[in-house]
């Protein structure tokens, strides 16, 4: 089924507000397995609306529209597409009902000196022979008109109220007309590049069908997403299953979550937690963020206990112990500093484990040596200290993100490894 989306609002064509309904929507006809091929903005204007649902309902089986669907004179998604249509207007006893009850109370909460206009109830009037969606958080009833084969669904503009009609009544109802079902589970990666996952799972992809995989590089990390197509969810999932045990045993350790909503650094935490470690940081450039994203995570106080952003030399010195020497001969972002800081970060605040970052995030102070994007990252652990050289690219705050997101890759390799070489 062929599915179009239509928002409409002129406050969304000057660019005063974001058109997140759209986005929802289109993610919601993904999951349903519906085909959405254009999606249009059209401002509040009657010839104009008219034009683009006409087209709409041409090329596409479903057009779904938010917005216009208020009381006030602007508002005339629902005159325009009945018209189109050919649908009458007729007023609907029980929603007058429900306007009346909710224009008493609002009379009686805030302005009690003004009465109820009459257009409020515009809203109650509906399309004879449509179906009329329930508004548990507005006035405006959600409205679908069915004729020779297309349909046109209506659902009020604001957010708070198009969502839940939408899971409520206007899912179900799509997924009635869509036999199939699209389910989709991800498989995250941290620790290796986008192309090189790219190349490893080249074959998977090229001769994919039903499930299919779809790679999404974020910073530090890549997330390959698994999608089937399929009568239920059960099934779906048994499709996705062996893919998700190929992908696990091409990249192993590598993955750090197949749910959804799990962050890296809350597979680090838990980490951290299952073997009852302590964790400080150590942060030069990254001022912080490593940290901020740790103590992201419900619970991180288990583990975590120090963050320290030494960013002076004399921080560094007097905080972990960097030797004045170091800093002297070899440099802040160096190697011998990256290493003094994490164990200077386990002594001084006795945790298990220390991750030390000191980096050139530019745009200034790049030499031959050590050019902007230069990272060092040091992890302390059961004594034994591990340094990494990074060179990331980018303006200064994209590599102090990528620096963020590889230390906890780092992070949470060296926990393994240690765990590994410790039992
Ligand atoms: P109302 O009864 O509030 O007038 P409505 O159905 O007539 O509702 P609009 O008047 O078009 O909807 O929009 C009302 C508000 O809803 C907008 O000011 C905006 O905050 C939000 N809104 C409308 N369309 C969108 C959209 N496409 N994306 C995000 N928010 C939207
Ligand atoms: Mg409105």
């Amino acid at each position: 089924m062929t599915t179009e989306l239509v928002a409409v609002g002129t406050e969304i064509l000057l660019g005063n507000i974001v058109n997140t309904n759209s986005a929802y929507l289109a993610e919601q006809c993904a999951l349903l397995g519906l085909s959405v091929y254009y999606q249009t903005v059209v401002g509040d204007n009657p010839e104009r609306m008219r034009d683009v649902i006409r087209t709409a309902l041409d090329r596409s089986d479903v057009v779904i529209l938010t917005g216009g669907l208020g009381p006030t004179e602007d508002d005339i998604t629902k005159e325009v597409t009945a018209e189109l249509m050919g649908f009458e207007l007729v007023e609907d006893a029980h929603w007058k009902e429900i306007l009346e009850k909710y224009l008493k109370q609002y009379q009686k909460n805030n302005q009690a000196q003004r009465r109820i206009t009459s257009n409020n109830y515009k809203q109650a009037m509906v399309p004879k022979g449509g179906i009329v969606l329930d508004n548990h958080n507005g006035t405006a009833p959600g409205l679908i008109m069915e004729k020779n084969g297309k349909t046109a669904i209506l659902l009020p503009g604001p957010p708070n109220e198009m969502k839940p009609m939408f899971e409520e009544s206007v899912y179900p109802y799509l997924r009635s007309k869509q036999p199939e079902i699209i389910y989709s589970q991800m498989v995250k990666i941290c620790g290796i590049g986008e192309s090189q996952v790219a190349d490893e799972i080249k074959d998977l992809i090229d001769q994919q069908s039903n499930p299919t995989i779809a790679p999404y590089a974020k910073v530090g990390e890549v997330h390959l997403r698994i999608t089937a197509k399929a009568q239920s969810e059960k099934e779906c999932k048994k499709l996705i299953k062996p893919v998700v045990r190929e992908l696990q045993s091409r990249f192993g350790k590598n993955i750090f979550a197949t749910e959804e909503s799990k962050t890296l650094e809350e597979a680090v935490v838990d980490m951290l937690k299952d073997q009852n470690l302590t964790l400080s940081l150590a942060e030069s450039c990254t001022g912080g963020m490593v940290a901020s994203r740790i103590v992201n995570v419900p619970g991180a106080s288990d583990a975590f206990t120090h963050g320290y952003v030494t960013y002076s030399n004399r921080a560094k010195r007097k905080c972990l112990g960097v030797k004045k020497a170091t800093l002297k001969m070899e440099g802040a972002v160096s190697e011998k500093c990256a290493k003094e800081m994490a164990r200077g970060g386990c002594f001084f605040s006795k945790t298990d484990l220390c991750l030390a970052i000191t980096g050139l995030a530019g745009p200034e102070g790049g030499t031959e040596k050590i050019p902007v994007g230069t990272v060092f990252m040091a992890c302390c652990f059961n004594e034994k200290t591990v340094v990494r050289e990074f060179h990331f690219t980018g303006n200064r705050s994209k590599i102090r993100e990528q620096a963020a997101a590889h230390a906890l890759a780092m992070l949470r390799e060296c926990i393994m490894e240690g765990v590994n070489k410790k039992n």
